[in-house]
């Protein structure tokens, strides 16, 4: 579908029932076509782009660059693939997001225990912890890859991470800062850095048609995960999340184009909405303390969930949520709603009356 002229909204299929789709964004060029994330690199995935691109007449050789608004697997899943096809390819992304891939993905040493250790402080018993362990379930880093090379561990990645194919991680071409402006082809990008769902998460500004692109940050139905994760404990994703919708909501804006669902015709009125979920989910969470401590488990295991009871979640489901959880408790300490008590190796909550 053609959003303005040269620019298009493509599809690439989504593994797993979470979501039906990822959308890409293509624009054309007199010597190639460029692109704003691209899918998961499913056989399925890397089809439907191929297939898509022919449409507009152009060959996976033809990619010259691909901006990236986040290192989760349906994002840049498919850059490995596109990098082997075009080799000269610019793989565009905010250097905080690559700092953050590096930390967080491609170191396998530390991680593992940090998220161990942070799973029992939460209130986790250790026995599922060890359970998990043994079934060979709880694997959650990437290997540095080279281009095109299959991670042997899936990282697992919100919304589905795990059941795509993995992400190749491998250093980009360009990394950007908050506020540059990219120019190919008559279009000129500005990123814009929006933490919260990711650390380095990037949307992306085109001021001669005041579009947005909002890759997760802001999408038109759901609301994407923002989790404090175990290697964040000092820093505050929600705060983050909400300034990044306050942030592009002061953009004049006329169509934004996420990376899920569907295109949103008023962002500013779609970021207030985001706004106010979080707002009653932290009455929720705080709530859910109730009278004396709770672990963060506790309170994830009082919270309603779209996907089901926490007790029935598998370990990665319990982290994520866990993760969501921590996030507003996090928030709410910083309104000084709820104290934190530290007890030892164990961290626990209160309501501040
Ligand atoms: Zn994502």
């Amino acid at each position: 579908m053609e959003i303005v002229p040269g620019l298009y909204q493509l599809k690439t299929p989504f593994p797993g029932p979470a979501l039906p789709y990822i959308i890409p964004y293509a624009f054309r060029g007199s010597d190639g076509v460029s692109l704003f994330d691209a899918g998961f690199g499913t056989p399925e995935a890397i089809e439907a782009m191929t297939k898509q691109l022919d449409d507009l007449g152009y060959a996976p050789k033809d990619i010259r660059r691909i901006f990236i608004s986040h290192a989760h697997p349906d994002h840049i899943g498919m850059a490995g693939w596109i990098k082997e096809q075009s080799p000269d390819c610019d793989v565009i992304m905010l250097e905080r997001e690559w700092q953050w891939v590096q930390d967080r993905w491609l170191d396998n040493t530390g991680w593992t225990k940090l998220s161990d250790r942070w799973l029992v402080t939460h209130g986790v018993p250790q026995e599922e912890i060890d359970a998990a362990h043994a079934a060979g379930a709880l694997s959650p880093t990437a290997p540095r890859v080279k281009v095109g090379e299959t991670p042997a561990a899936l990282p697992a990645g919100p919304q589905g991470g795990r059941n795509g194919a993995p992400p190749s991680f491998f250093e980009p071409d360009i990394k950007l800062q908050d506020g540059e402006v990219v120019e190919f082809d008559g279009w000129a990008l500005r990123a814009v850095w929006t933490p919260g769902h990711t650390p380095g998460h990037m949307c992306m500004y085109e001021p001669n048609h005041r579009l947005m692109f909002t890759g997760d940050h802001v999408l038109p139905y759901i609301s994407p995960n923002v989790s404090l994760h175990a290697d964040q404990e000092g820093s505050s994703p929600l705060s983050d999340f909400r300034n990044s919708l306050k942030k592009v909501a002061d953009f004049d804006t006329w169509r934004a184009l996420p990376a899920h669902e569907f295109t949103i015709a008023d962002l500013r009125a779609r970021c207030n909405i985001l706004l106010h979920h979080h707002d009653d989910r932290l009455n929720e969470v705080r709530e859910a303390v109730g009278d004396g401590l709770a672990s963060g488990r506790d309170v994830s295991q009082r919270v309603k969930w779209n996907t089901g009871p926490f007790d029935d979640f598998n370990i990665f489901m319990k982290r994520s949520a866990l993760g969501e959880t921590l996030a507003h408790l996090r928030y709410l300490e910083d309104e000084q709603r709820v104290r934190r008590i530290d007890e030892g190796e164990r961290i626990y909550w209160e309501i501040v009356r």
